[in-house]
């Protein structure tokens, strides 16, 4: 059976990534293109795929008769708010990569997808998931840790969903954190963000760089250093084809890659 994806942010950069994904993977059909900023576009224009025939539309109502069972959205965390409002409504299963949701927002979604499903990973990278459990095995053996997170300089949000997310495993993992020495920040922020239990985490922003994160953990004599480095959008794609086919079954909404990969 085929599964008929429509792709939110098709003109962006992880947007067009998954458009050109679902167009090579078998199993898949792209029936539709959302983004407001590239409407009425041809998709091989926008997105380099060729031989779809598809207009990029300018918003969900444009779809019709289409009727996708699964919706992928890598866009802003206020269009995704809408675009996932609209999938819990039109009973579309829904494939988020968009980061930058809180607490409130996942709660909220809980309540809105009763009739379809909702898969949300700050990070499809699989390599990243790995990165974030050993991190989280890590913490327990060190009492001083920081994450350093670095992206490109396009990026919206600071600090990252990944970041986030792998301080509040840590933070989770252990209870047993050493204090921050600093008593006079000269430059206000040089200390970084304070995340989940005052875990420490820095926001580079580079061009040229695409998806990065080192976690420093550190105790007496020695210390240890986890990084992951994506270095091409594709890196993502065998992570969202997976939610893709995998979210039907997923009752709900159901958060982060591991529960897919059972790591
Ligand atoms: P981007 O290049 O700015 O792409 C976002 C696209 O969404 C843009 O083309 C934007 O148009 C479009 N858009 C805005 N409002 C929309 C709406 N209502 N409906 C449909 N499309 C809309 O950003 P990106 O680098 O692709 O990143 C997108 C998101 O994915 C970010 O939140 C980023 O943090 C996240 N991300 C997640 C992962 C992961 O593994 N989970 C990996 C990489 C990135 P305009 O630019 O014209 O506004």
């Amino acid at each position: 059976m085929t599964t008929r994806v429509a792709v939110f942010g098709a003109g962006g950069r992880m947007g067009s990534t998954v458009c050109r994904a679902v167009a090579a993977e078998p199993g898949l059909e792209l029936v539709a293109a959302i983004d407001p900023h590239h409407a009425g576009l041809d998709l091989r224009q926008v997105a380099g795929v060729e031989g779809s025939g598809l207009q990029v539309l300018r918003d969900p109502a444009g779809i019709g008769s289409v009727e996708p069972d699964v919706a992928v959205d890598f866009t802003r965390i206020d269009a995704a708010r809408e675009n996932l409002q609209w999938c819990a409504t039109s009973g579309v299963h829904a494939v988020v990569g968009t980061t930058g949701f809180s607490d409130d927002d996942l709660e909220r979604l809980r309540a809105t997808f009763t009739s379809s499903n909702c898969f949300i990973a700050p990070n499809f990278a699989v390599g990243a998931v790995l990165m974030m459990r050993f991190a989280e095995l890590a913490a327990p053996y060190f009492e001083t840790a920081e994450i350093i997170e670095l992206h490109h300089d396009k990026k919206v949000d600071a600090p990252s969903g990944t970041a986030m997310l792998t301080a509040e495993r840590m933070a989770r993992a252990s209870g047993d954190w050493g204090k921050d020495p600093t008593e006079q920040e000269v430059l206000p922020g040089a200390r970084g963000g304070a995340g989940p239990a005052d875990i420490r985490i820095h926001s580079v922003r580079l061009r040229g760089l695409v998806a990065h994160q080192e976690v420093l953990l550190g105790t007496t004599g020695q210390s240890l250093s986890i990084r992951h480095d994506s270095y091409e959008r594709t890196s993502f794609m065998p992570g969202v084809m997976l939610a893709v086919k995998a979210v039907a079954d997923r009752p709900g909404v159901t958060v982060g890659l591991d529960t897919l990969l059972g790591i």
